[in-house]
Parts: structure tokens; C-alpha cells; sequence
């Protein structure tokens, strides 16, 4: 597939968003997301390798698709979960739960919902490009966590990494990616989980190499197509 760079958004230390595109109009896209947690190097490892795989298949169906590698460029410089006003950006969406109050550091949602520049930059996208599916890669342990109408995306995948998968992860996520797409746009999300380097992998082409099949396998199926039409 073919993609161009659109204008990158601005983080708060003024680094760049790289985004991409596919050369397509539709009403929904696809969306890859990395990096939401700066420090969370498995995912935005596997969504490089994927990207990378993509940029070069040439034999896969065109699909309106849009590709955020790193979106909390800050963080992922500075290896921290939160960006750089200590803001966890999954925490940090307006959703209609949102609250500021939390009990441990790392899940900072904010003075505000929607404060960070970072998902300023992301909503507009959204808004420009309507998402119909997001996989947001992030690291954990491994599970396939799906808000709204993906528990079959979960299940396809999970055939080929066993992960576990699950519709939440066992405690409240207010301000989550998760939670706000559904809410807002209708559209599904599924939080990708890696596992963790340290504690369950030797090497981050392990954790891509047990992705590999699944993922590429995925953009051959009908269900991918499904996701993105117009209901
Ligand atoms: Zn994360």
C-alpha cells in the first residue's frame, strides 16, 4: 500500500506527529495507533515492523487507513508512560466519564479533558477522517482488549498469538482512547497489549514475530473491510 505523510501534528516540546495516509476517500478509516505511553517500546516496536510490512505489500487491497506511529513523541523520547506537562494521555480524552481525580501518578488524566496537544492533534484527525476501527499498540501483558463492536477482531488475532482477549482489563479507564472512539464516533477499539520485554520476552523481534502471522493474515480478511463500511 501506498502511503503520504499528511501535516504532522505538534507535541508540547514542539516535536513532531508523524501521521500517514493511504490515498483514499471513504467515510471511515482504519487507524494504527503507537506510543500513547512514551515508554511502551513493544508496541511501537510491533506497529513499526507492521508499517514497515505494509508500506511494502503491494498485492493487498487499498485501504483507507491512517498510520500514528509514535503519537506521544515527548514521552517515547523521554521514556516515560505520561508526556511532558506528566499527563497520561490515555486518561486525557473527553469521555463522559472523565475526571480528575487519580490515585497513582501514571494515570495523570489532566486539569482539564482534552488538555494535552498531543490528543488536540489526534480528535482532529478523527474528526477529519472518522475512524470505523482503531488498534492502539501498547504494552502490558499480553491481551487483546475490545471496546465496542470488535470482539471478533480480538478472537481472529488471538488464533495466531494466543493472547488472552477480553472486552475491559479489570479496573476503570476513564478518559481512554477505548472509551471516547466508541462514545464518539462509534467506533471500535482494540487496546493490542504486548507483552512486556522484560519480564516475558527475550528480544522485541520475538514479540513481532509472534505477531507477524496474525497481523498480516488480518489484512486479508473480509472482517477488516467490514469494520470500515458505511452502516
Ligand atoms: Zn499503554
Amino acid at each position: 500500500m501506498i502511503f503520504s505523510e499528511l501535516e504532522s501534528g505538534l507535541s508540547l516540546e514542539s516535536n513532531p506527529i508523524p501521521v500517514f495516509k493511504t490515498d483514499i476517500k471513504a467515510s471511515k478509516y482504519l487507524y494504527l495507533i503507537g506510543g500513547v505511553h512514551g515508554d511502551e517500546v513493544e508496541g511501537v516496536y510491533v506497529l513499526k515492523e507492521l508499517f514497515a510490512w505494509l508500506k511494502l505489500e503491494h498485492s493487498l487491497k487499498d485501504l483507507p487507513m491512517i498510520v500514528v506511529p509514535i503519537l506521544n513523541v515527548d514521552g517515547y523520547r523521554a521514556q516515560t508512560r505520561v508526556n511532558a506537562h506528566q499527563v497520561d494521555l490515555n486518561r486525557n480524552l473527553p469521555t463522559k466519564d472523565w475526571s480528575p481525580t487519580h490515585t497513582q501518578a501514571k494515570y495523570n488524566p489532566g486539569p482539564k479533558a482534552l488538555s494535552e496537544p498531543e490528543n488536540q492533534f489526534l480528535v482532529k484527525l478523527f474528526d477529519k477522517f472518522k475512524p470505523g476501527l482503531i488498534i492502539s499498540f501498547h504494552t502490558w501483558k499480553p491481551i487483546l482488549n475490545y471496546n465496542g463492536d470488535c470482539q471478533e477482531v480480538a478472537e481472529y488475532l488471538s488464533q495466531f498469538n494466543k493472547y488472552e482477549t477480553a472486552p475491559d482489563i479489570g479496573y476503570p479507564t476513564p478518559g481512554s482512547l477505548g472509551s471516547f472512539a466508541v462514545e464518539k464516533y462509534n467506533s471500535p477499539v482494540l487496546t493490542f497489549e504486548c507483552p512486556e520485554l522484560k519480564t516475558h520476552r527475550e528480544s522485541l523481534k520475538e514479540i513481532w514475530q509472534e505477531n507477524e502471522e496474525g497481523l498480516k493474515s488480518f489484512f486479508r480478511t473480509e472482517m477488516i473491510w467490514e469494520k470500515i463500511k458505511e452502516r
